[in-house]
């Protein structure tokens, strides 16, 4: 099974969340544009009907408040939220924290997942630091027991939350073992150092550097499995995402820039009748096709392979490829609609700035060459290529 046929429910889901992603998030781009900055209450709107259409949570298992999409159905719509600029497909397929369900203990689920799930507040994930990036082994943060508490001391960078997020979950070491926390944000001790800007504002989320000096948290607050392989999941997971979001992104950029060509002239003719102008497009569909057939190979491979090394190998090919075409696609349409595609009112603009971060984020594209230069030496090449 190279990549499966979409069932007919999620072709559905797919083409609704579609059709909300171009009536509701589109006008809301253009008054962002106008503005310079995005209204809370705007986001909010579009969260509460994106709820109501039933696109919110739909990851989590039944009897947590979700279907349990699978992975593929999840990357299928997740690519239609990619259309959207400013991050604001993060409020339309508004997943809940699955991968704290797998490492959490039913109690600290209940406390900290179930909120969630209700759409009262959200997660964030503080595992960088400024002395570790790509090498987590590099981390400084300690957690130390006292009593019926830990203690933690360290600097978080680049926690990304929209607003103010509910609850923390912090990598600290733990006599030198990677260990997780749930780290509520009125815990003492934790303070937002700086909420730096960046060169996709304005967007969804924040970055904030966040400081733990002595900060307590209850010793029920220790997430039991390893921190390690708690991150890895939630990295897995969020790397296919960055690739559907890719391919998503460049599907509309090659629309937008398609139709400018064939609408706009120079020198007698279409300027979609030079090569110099058809050949880029033609390249940026043939790469996207390819980046959407990985993905989704990747997904159904996240849905039924075992072998989650064989998995991990495939989802950074498929983060690797789709963000580097992605960058390539909108390049190429900015270009193609030439000084109208560098006004910000332009997606293309607005794309070629944001979709830079999506090589670096979860994973740079070096550190995904890493991972699959070290299973092709470890395993060959047949593992990654075939379906076992
Ligand atoms: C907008 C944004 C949001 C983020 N959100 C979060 C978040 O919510 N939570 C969180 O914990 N982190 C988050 N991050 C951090 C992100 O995961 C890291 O920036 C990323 O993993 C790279 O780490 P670094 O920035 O420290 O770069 P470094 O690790 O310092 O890397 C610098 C350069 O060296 C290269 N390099 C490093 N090692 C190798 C190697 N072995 N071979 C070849 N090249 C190598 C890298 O590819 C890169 O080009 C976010 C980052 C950004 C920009």
């Amino acid at each position: 099974m190279i990549v499966p046929e979409l069932p007919v429910e999620i072709r559905e889901l797919k083409e609704r969340v579609a059709r909300f992603v171009e009536q509701e998030v589109y006008p809301l781009e253009e008054r962002i544009v106008e503005a310079g900055s995005i209204d809370p209450q705007d986001v909010d709107r579009v969260r509460r009907q994106a709820r109501e259409a039933g696109f919110a949570m739909l990851n989590m298992p039944l009897e947590h408040g979700g279907i349990g999409l699978s992975m593929l159905g999840q990357v299928a719509i997740e690519e239609e939220s990619g259309k959207a600029t400013n991050g604001l497909g993060f409020a339309v397929v508004d997943r809940g924290p699955r991968e704290l369900l797998e490492i959490t203990t039913p109690e600290q689920a209940e406390r900290f997942v179930a909120p969630v799930v209700r759409g009262e507040y959200r997660e964030a994930w503080a595992l960088t630091e400024p002395g570790a990036g790509s090498d987590l082994s590099g981390l400084q943060a300690t957690a130390v027991r006292d009593g019926d508490e830990w203690v933690l001391n360290g600097e978080k960078w680049f926690v990304t939350s929209e607003g103010d997020p509910g609850v923390y979950i912090v990598a600290a070491l733990v006599d030198g073992e990677q260990t997780l926390f749930l780290v509520e944000p009125d815990a003492p001790g934790l303070e937002i150092k700086r909420t730096p800007r960046f060169l996709h504002d304005p967007y969804l989320d924040h970055h904030p550097e966040v400081v733990l000096r002595d900060c307590r948290v209850p010793k029920s607050n220790r997430i039991p499995a390893s921190g390690d392989a708690g991150a890895k999941e939630w990295i897995l997971a969020e790397r296919l995402f960055i690739a559907a979001r890719c391919c998503g992104a460049a599907e509309r950029l090659l629309d937008v820039a398609s139709s400018w060509a064939k609408e706009r002239e120079a020198f007698g003719s279409r300027i979609a009748d030079y090569q110099g102008v058809s050949f880029p497009l033609a390249d940026s569909l043939t790469e996207l096709l390819a980046a959407r057939l990985l993905t989704y190979h990747a997904a159904h491979a996240f849905d039924m392979l075992e072998n989650r090394k064989i998995v991990h190998g495939k989802v950074s090919m498929a983060k690797l490829y789709a963000s580097e075409m992605a960058g390539r696609v909108a390049d190429r349409a900015l270009q193609v609609m030439g000084g109208r595609g560098y006004l910000v009112e332009n997606p293309a603009a607005r794309f070629f700035r944001e979709l830079r971060v999506d090589r670096i984020w979860e994973g740079t594209s070096e550190i995904q060459r890493v991972i699959i230069a070290g299973g092709l030496f470890k395993r060959g090449a047949a593992p990654y290529l075939g379906w076992e």
